[in-house]
């Protein structure tokens, strides 16, 4: 009996302790095998951790800048130690939290490597020792790891990982970015606000190619504002050590060049976390290393299912936590709380970037006639008050319905502001009905109120 369970989770990342605590709430008998820290990717090496540089490096540009609303805060400095610590403490925290709803809802946490051993069954080796656990139903939440390129140089002690970059102790002088997602441009935001010389070489023509050509090519010149050197179709073809530093090898418009720091960062993407995890003759149905699922996140064995990073589409947190929710909720016979068709994505620049469903293109390319409400930041009443940078909200909608099909913005607090219009997309609301809802003023949000207001009588403040 003490090794049986319900539900047995392998993997305690954004996407495995949700579904773990989920389903003990509704009343499976869980247990979820954990090789690291709990929290996994998100809370030890990514979203957290970046988040709190972005903020500290955020913080120290606002004080630098402050003389625009009178502060005079002369000689500002940093300590880069205790920037870590502060952020290694904030990671600290959310772990412990973590550690404590598990035992609060009852779900065994196994430390140990999970091997699945049969549809059933998986073994979890820890120091040498090994014991079998066994459960009705197995979900596998393992993750991801970085992607390095296939080009000579990977291997020099000078080229990081975002793994290894957190754990430097000293802030680089420079550092050459490799690829320019959403990764790359949040740490390029982060130390360069510290006085690193940033280069970021991305191959495809523009920054974060998944959000729209608009958003791209403001980022673009805010970064350069800010002194970071930006090569787009540079294709990188070797990294070699040169006295000392590294040289980054490419070719930008058939150009061959070269640009050295004393560190490179890849950052072109992550791969599926599957190393061990499969014991001998049991495996999955795989589609180029990540595990292929139907609609209700089962694999081709049954009785096992699999989430977030290990899977095809976007590997993002919140997509992991939700997909976990939703997989738990299958298991306990409820239906499904969340759309999962509709996924926020979000840039914590600054200023912040988001955007969620359908973008014009995206509606167009689809033979999808819309209306488009854009509404521009700079005369928004808290924009002015904080002085932020010139950004907008964007809405669309399906021509003659009204319904809202997408939304991207660019403009402080986008990541949070998006919200609104997930919820709207999610319960197939139209403009109309989500401008209903009255906005506090001064806030940003009511940016989202005139972006709407321009699909009907045009926003009051333009
Ligand atoms: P993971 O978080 O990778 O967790 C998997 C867990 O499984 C790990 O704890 C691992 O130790 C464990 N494990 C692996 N193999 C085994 C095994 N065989 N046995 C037992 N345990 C095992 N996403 C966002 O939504 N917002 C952000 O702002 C954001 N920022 C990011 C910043 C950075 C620098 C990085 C690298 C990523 C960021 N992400 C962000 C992505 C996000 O971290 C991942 O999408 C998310 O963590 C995936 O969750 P997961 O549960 O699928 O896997």
């Amino acid at each position: 009996m003490e090794n049986k369970y319900d539900l047995i989770v392998i993997g305690a990342g954004p996407g495995g302790y949700v579904a773990a605590i989920k389903a003990a709430k509704l009343g499976l008998r869980t247990a979820v095998i954990e090789a690291g820290r709990v929290g996994g990717t998100c809370l030890n090496r990514g979203c957290i951790p970046a988040k709190a540089m972005l903020h500290a490096s955020s913080l120290y540009r606002e004080i630098q800048e402050g003389e625009r609303f009178g502060i005079l805060a002369l000689d500002v400095s940093f300590d880069y130690e205790k920037i870590l610590a502060y952020k290694e403490g904030t990671t600290e925290k959310l772990v412990q939290g973590v550690d404590k709803l598990l035992k609060a809802n009852g779900v065994a946490l196994i430390s140990g490597r999970g091997t699945l051993l049969s549809k059933r069954q998986v073994q979890v080796t820890d120091q040498g020792t090994q014991e079998i656990y066994s459960a009705q139903n197995i979900i596998l939440a393992t993750g991801s790891k970085p992607l390095l390129l296939p080009i000579q140089g990977m291997d020099l002690p000078g080229v990081l990982t975002s793994d290894e970059l957190f754990q430097l102790k000293k802030l680089p002088e420079s550092l050459v970015i490799i690829g320019g997602g959403v990764i790359s441009v949040e740490f390029a935001t982060a130390f360069a606000a510290f006085g690193c010389k940033i280069t970021i070489l991305e191959a495809l023509p523009r920054l974060i190619p998944n959000m729209e050509k608009e958003i791209s090519q403001n980022l673009k010149l805010i970064l350069k504002k800010r002194g970071i050197d930006i090569h787009t179709s540079a294709s990188v073809q070797s990294v070699v050590e040169d006295n000392g530093a590294y040289a980054c090898r490419f070719i930008e418009k058939e150009k061959e060049m070269s640009v050295s720091a004393q560190y490179v960062l890849c950052a072109v993407g992550r791969i599926p976390n599957t190393e061990g995890l499969f014991g001998e003759g049991i495996q999955p149905e795989m589609e180029r290393g990540r595990v292929v699922v139907d609609e209700h996140f089962k694999t081709s064995l049954e009785g096992v299912y699999a989430i977030g990073d290990l899977i095809k589409g976007m590997q993002l947190a919140h997509t992991a936590s939700a997909q976990g929710m939703v997989t738990a909720e299958y298991l306990a016979g409820k239906e499904a709380s969340i759309d999962l068709n509709v996924v926020p994505s979000c840039v914590y620049t600054s200023p912040e970037i988001a955007s969620v469903g359908l973008t014009e293109d995206e509606a167009k390319e689809k033979g999808i006639p819309v209306r488009v409400g854009k509404f521009i930041m700079s005369a928004n009443g808290k924009s002015l008050i904080t002085q932020e940078e010139r950004g907008f909200v964007k809405v669309v909608v399906q021509e003659k319905t009204d319904q809202i099909l997408g939304a991207q913005m660019m403009c402080a607090r986008a990541t949070d502001m998006i919200g609104e219009f997930s919820t709207a997309i999610a319960n197939h609301m139209s403009a109309g009905q989500l401008l209903k809802g009255m906005r506090a003023h001064p806030t940003y949000n009511e940016g989202v109120g005139e972006a709407l207001e321009e699909l009907f009588d045009g926003a009051i403040h333009v």
